[in-house]
């Protein structure tokens, strides 16, 4: 017997015995919307009749050099005859004719990527019958050129524009702007043309004979497979060349066939918010495509239940069991044809973020899923969407109303932003910086000369280039939001103005992109935050802690940031970069005063001064933080970066001796003098302290070797800050973390001398506060050699940014704008390792270190606060690796918590 190449929609049992029972296999056999389409049938929806071609028949007929394989026609016509018998209607047949779709579908969804003919069945006779039954002269004539130019297009390779003519001198004739206004004659003779055009091209006439048209359309569908936008699709989205296509034949159904016919599409749920309840539109005696092109008005759903009671009723009821049965909200199309009700289509339904999860607590609730399934639904991208500004959904619906949105491109760095137009980076910048003006950069494409402008811009534009573009990437690496790839954008330099058709608009002029949706639109929309306080977020998170076991901690500086991240549910602070505060106007006196002195007495002067504002800073994040552990790292940036620019100093030398030749007074002369030499002891100390490679310098735990009073100023400030906060009741767990470790000796030197100060001032202030000393892990050494760390640290801390940078040997200042982004785009590096730990490398001296320091100290607390530990894929990895938490900056403290639970429910799984 020959293989079996057709199965009718109610035989999926079949093809699941054959593929062995993995619905998954199903799908590569029928293709996605072949399964789907026999699944509604299995269930009892209904479904106009229909089979699907096998993606063996396709892969056999490609294989074959284009032929059909071994019975596989007689198959389709053995199909063809049993949809008859269901249906009622005959293909060819004069009064009442069978007509069918024949659509591709492969395995994975590609949209527009293959082909589709409808209307099959129709040539001059069928539609004298298709009249007698609509009642409707233009809609058949319409139907019959449609079918008759697919055909030409697609199966014949006929130029669409060859068509496209014929229709526009029609109209020029009629005297009408718009196909909709066309007539029934208008149509009849434009078939007559395109038949003409069908004969010209294809140098033969037009098959009317129904069954002709079937295989040709599948041989189409078939071809299609290895057509060059399905090809190139394929590349991008990595899907195998190997699944083929399948095909589905199925019965056409009209809801233009009266008043008690209708069309409409759906969602199960509310797509924007999310709330349970069904959201479409419908048209009463239309076709499906007047629905979604909006030539016709169409009504809300919800007046179908008036209009056409029986129909909605059953409508709702399939809606409701396909939620159940796919436990997901579906989006579906439906046809009532002469008060039956058909459902086209079912597919998982796009939504927003806030829709998303809603959805998924909601389902929860009803009993439809597990939490663990509603938690791994939410991608940690739409946790995102609550902390980035986005437009207000009615500033959305009014501006689209008016027209303003303009185009839309590839949406490849979230958030919503509006300015000024700026079509240059120097203008961009200078208009930001100097005007104060909000801008949105507008270029064809950008460069890394264009990266000024970029930053100071609120969003990017561009009409060129794809997802991993320098915009794209430049973008995405700065947090700003962009669209890129807008094919309709024309950037006229020369005009200084922008073009969408023929809307212009001028540079300086207001713009508004949403790079979460790839949108543009024209004006100033106004933006909201997303409350992170959405009652569903929160309770979706509460799951995500109960699943994870990694910690989430925080970078945070201040107070403030502090009790952020803890509302945002952070369990700790995983880093407070101490020199952030030696930078504030009040203490950088003092900063300087300490650099600069050679005498022990002024140096202590200058620390003293300095305590008191530490000490406070530490106690607001103690109270901040009650109960928590607080990691406060020891000063690590060189000291240079405290003093006065060097080339400032030497013009200001330079005025002052200028300044010396023209005063007149012996007491004049001495003032000057005295402040020259004031400055050059400065600049000798600046010169003193230039390093050619700062970060590579005298920087973290080289420095407190260096000068250890101010480390030991830092600690005594830690401690008489926790010591005062405990007497006040507060349970502190302060963690002194010394940066840049690549020595252990390094660190016993530094950890002793400072332990030593610990315990001096908890005898001083007559309380024990429970402390810890450890280190960060930011020198490939360190990692290497965290047994021999591990004796003396209590805890580690991955610095993956340093890390990064110096396992690889790339500047973390420089090469992010400069040639990383070339290496992105010319994919030589997957992805950015400042943005996603490079597993290879980086990743296995991490897990080197962890290893080896718990095999010394088994209970040794293991994070990263690196950027990486608030990006999901690196905190995959960390959770991989055993660590005790990620820290991360508090807007990324949600995310986190969802990323870590993923990871650990992925774990479960295997
Ligand atoms: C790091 O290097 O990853 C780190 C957190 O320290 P910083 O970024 O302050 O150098
Ligand atoms: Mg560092």
């Amino acid at each position: 017997m020959s293989k079996k190449w057709v199965y009718l929609f109610d035989e999926v049992e079949q093809a699941e015995d054959y593929v062995g029972h993995d619905w998954e296999d199903v799908r590569g056999l029928l293709g996605g919307k072949g399964a789907n389409l026999s699944e509604m049938v299995r269930i009892g929806v209904p479904v106009p009749p229909g089979f699907t071609v096998t993606t063996e028949a396709c892969n056999a007929y490609l294989a074959s050099g284009d032929t059909f394989p071994e019975s596989l026609r007689e198959q389709m016509m053995e199909a063809l005859r049993t949809i008859e018998e269901t249906s009622g209607k005959k293909f060819g047949d004069k009064k009442n004719p069978l007509l069918v779709s024949c659509r591709s579908g492969g395995k994975f969804s590609m949209p527009g990527m293959m082909d589709t003919v409808l209307n099959i069945g129709l040539n001059d006779e069928t539609c004298e019958g298709m009249i007698e039954l609509t009642g409707d002269e233009r809609f058949v004539y319409d139907s019959y050129r449609r079918l008759v130019q697919m055909f030409g297009h697609v199966v014949m390779g006929a130029p669409d524009e060859a068509f496209e003519e014929v229709i526009t001198k029609a109209r020029r004739k009629a005297g009408v702007e718009s196909d909709t206004e066309l007539k029934a004659d208008d149509w009849k003779g434009i078939t007559e043309k395109f038949k003409e055009i069908f004969r010209r091209y294809a140098n033969r006439k037009f098959p009317t004979d129904p069954y002709e048209q079937l295989n040709l359309a599948t041989e189409a569908v078939f071809a299609s497979w290895n057509g060059k936008r399905a090809v190139d699709y394929r590349n991008a989205a990595h899907i195998s060349h190997d699944l083929g296509t399948a095909v589905s034949v199925q019965t056409m159904v009209f809801g233009n066939m009266g008043d008690d016919s209708a069309t409409g599409v759906a969602l199960t749920r509310n797509g924007t918010l999310g709330d349970n309840r069904i959201e479409g539109d419908y048209l009463t005696n239309a076709q499906g495509e007047d629905v979604v092109a909006g030539i016709r008005m169409t009504n809300d759903i919800s007046e179908m239940k008036a209009e056409m009671p029986e129909a909605y009723s059953e409508f709702e009821k399939y809606c409701l069991q396909l939620e159940k049965h796919y436990r997901e909200m579906q989006d579906v199309e439906f046809t009532v044809e002469k008060g039956k009700f058909w459902m086209l289509q079912t597919r998982d339904g796009k939504r927003t973020a806030q829709a998303a999860v809603r959805i998924a607590v909601e389902m929860v609730e009803e009993g439809l899923i597990t939490r663990e399934e509603a938690v791994m639904r939410i991608s940690p991208a739409q946790v995102d969407f609550f902390l980035h500004p986005q437009f207000d959904l009615e500033a959305i619906k009014a501006a689209k109303a008016k027209g303003d949105m303009l185009a839309t491109g590839l949406n490849v760095s979230p958030g919503a932003a509006y300015g000024v137009i700026a079509l240059e980076a120097d203008i961009a910048e200078t208009w930001a910086k100097e005007e104060g003006k909000q801008v949105i950069m507008v270029r064809p494409e950008t460069r890394p000369d264009d990266v000024h402008g970029m930053l100071a811009a609120q969003g990017i534009l561009t009409s060129r280039g794809g997802r991993t573009s320098h915009a794209a990437l430049v973008a995405r690496q700065f947090g700003k939001p962009a669209v890129v790839g807008v094919v309709t954008l024309e950037i006229d330099m020369v005009k200084r103005q922008i073009s969408v058709n023929d809307r212009i608009i001028k540079e300086g002029e207001w713009i508004s992109i949403d790079g979460t949706v790839g949108e543009v639109y024209a004006g100033k929309l106004a933006t909201k935050v997303p409350d992170i306080k959405d009652t569903y977020l929160m309770k979706v998170l509460s799951w995500a802690d109960e699943f994870r076991r990694l910690g989430v901690w925080t970078n945070a500086d201040y107070p403030s940031d502090a009790i952020r991240a803890r509302e945002y549910g952070a369990e700790g602070i995983g880093l407070c970069r101490t020199e952030h505060m030696f930078f504030e106007s009040e203490r950088l006196p003092f900063v300087q005063k300490m650099i600069m002195t050679d005498l022990p007495s002024e140096r202590r002067e200058a620390l003293d001064a300095l305590l008191p504002f530490q000490r406070d800073d530490f106690a607001g994040l103690f109270r901040a933080m009650d109960g928590l552990p607080v990691i406060i790292r020891l000063i690590d940036p060189p000291l240079h970066e405290f003093l006065p620019n060097h080339l400032d100093l030497m013009r200001e030398l330079f005025d002052l001796k200028i300044r010396l030749k023209d005063v007149g007074t012996l007491e004049e002369i001495d003032l000057l003098l005295d402040q020259i030499k004031r400055k050059e002891r400065i600049l000798k100390r600046v010169e003193s302290l230039h390093e050619s490679n700062p970060m590579l310098g005298l920087r973290g735990v080289r420095l407190g070797i260096h000068i250890p009073e101010m480390t030991t100023m830092q600690v005594r400030a830690i401690i008489e800050a926790a010591c005062m906060v405990a007497k006040e009741g507060v349970d502190v767990h302060p963690e002194v973390m010394i940066p840049l470790t690549s020595h252990v000796n390094e660190l016993k030197v530094q950890q002793e001398a400072l332990e030593a100060e610990a315990k001096v001032v908890m005898k001083e202030q007559n309380i024990e506060v429970d402390y810890k000393f450890g280190t960060m892990i930011e020198i490939p050494r360190a990692a290497l050699t965290c047994d021999q760390i591990a004796e003396y640290a209590a805890f580690i801390s991955f610095g993956t940014n340093d890390l990064t940078q110096t396992t690889f040997g790339i500047s973390r200042d420089d090469a992010e704008a400069g040639f990383l982004i070339e290496y992105m785009e010319l994919e030589i590096l997957p992805e950015n390792p400042f943005a996603v730990i490079d597993r290879d490398g980086v990743g296995v001296l991490m897990e080197m270190a962890v290893q080896k320091g718990r095999s010394v100290r088994p209970d040794l607390e293991c994070g990263i606060c690196g950027e990486h530990g608030g990006d999901p894929e690196s905190i995959q990895l960390c959770h991989e690796l055993g660590l005790t938490y990620v820290s991360c900056s508090p807007f990324r403290v949600p995310v986190a918590r969802l990323a870590a639970a993923q990871a650990a429910l992925r774990d479960r799984k295997k």
